[in-house]
Formats: structure tokens, sequence, C-alpha cells
């Protein structure tokens, strides 16, 4: 287990696809999914911020996403979608592959998304809100997007300092 450096915006890795793993229950899966662990937590005790990783950032093209908030630690090993609502909202989202840097986002409201765990076991999350928006954030890194692709309001755009005065009680 180890902290690994971030794939930074600008990194080719952050822009191609991840490609599944053969077996969810192989060692490489539970090495990968430890280091995006490690990594995690240590960017969150140093900046406040980061609930959720994905392999791509740690520079390792497969379809892993590790999610831990306040609510829920998930793990999803080679997820796919299996529905999005028509419904979608607003919120503001940053990522720690381009730090400082936040921006409102359209999404839909809700999904529901197939993965397994690293013990072989398939689960299917019905997510809304906050943990939907955290999904969908992560599925997108491993298709090589982030979320400027998502046609952010450019007028929202705003650094941490920014946001922070004006969108959180922080
Ligand atoms: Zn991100």
């Amino acid at each position: 287990m180890s902290i690994v450096p971030l794939t930074e915006l600008g990194n080719p890795l952050l822009r191609q696809p991840s490609t599944p793993f053969s077996d969810p229950t192989s060692p490489e899966v539970a090495r990968v999914l430890a280091n995006m662990r490690d990594t995690l937590h240590a960017y969150r005790a140093q900046t406040g911020y980061g609930r959720a990783i994905s392999a791509p950032q740690i520079g390792v093209l497969k379809r892993l996403i590790y999610i831990d908030t306040a609510d829920t630690t998930l793990e999803l090993v080679n997820p796919r979608f299996e529905r999005w609502s028509r419904d979608e909202d607003e919120r503001y989202e940053s990522c720690f592959s381009f730090p400082g840097m936040w921006g409102l986002v359209q999404r839909p409201l809700s999904v529901v998304v197939v993965g397994w765990t690293s013990q072989g076991v398939e689960q299917r999350i019905e997510a809304s809100g906050s943990l939907a928006r955290i999904i969908q954030h992560e599925m997108d890194h491993l298709d090589g997007f982030v979320w400027l692709d998502r046609n952010p309001d450019l007028h929202s755009l705003c650094t941490t300092g920014e946001y922070e005065k004006r969108y959180t009680s922080r």
C-alpha cells in the first residue's frame, strides 16, 4: 500500500479509456484499490477535499472506482450504468486532477450502477443526489472524460477560495 502521485490534467493518461479487469478478485485489483484508498485519504488529510477516486487518477487505466464519503464506502470493479434518470440537477464539482477550480455541471439526478467488489460480489447501487453525482464523475474518468467536458456553465467557474466564500458554510 502506498500513496501514489496523482495524474493531473495535461497527462494523456487522464484522457484515455480504461479497460476492465478480467477477474475482480485478482491480487492486482486489491493492490490498485489499496493504493487508491491510501492516495484518497492522504489527499483529504492534506486538503479537506476528496470523496472518491478512479484508477486512472493514479495512472492505472483500469475500470475501478473507490468512493468514501461520510455516508458510504464503495468499491466498484468494472462498473457499468444500468439506468440514468431523466431528471437532472446542477451542482458544483471539482476534481483533484486539476484542483482549485469549481464549476456548475448538469447531470442526471439519480443512476443505477452495477459493479463488483474485490471479493467478487456483484452489487447493484441505486444512487441519487450527491452519491449519484460522485459515481458519474468517477465513471467519466474511466472513459477519459473530466467534468470540464460536461459543458459546465463557464460563468460559474471559480477558485476554491471563492467557492468556499460563496457556496459553503465552512
Ligand atoms: Zn475527478
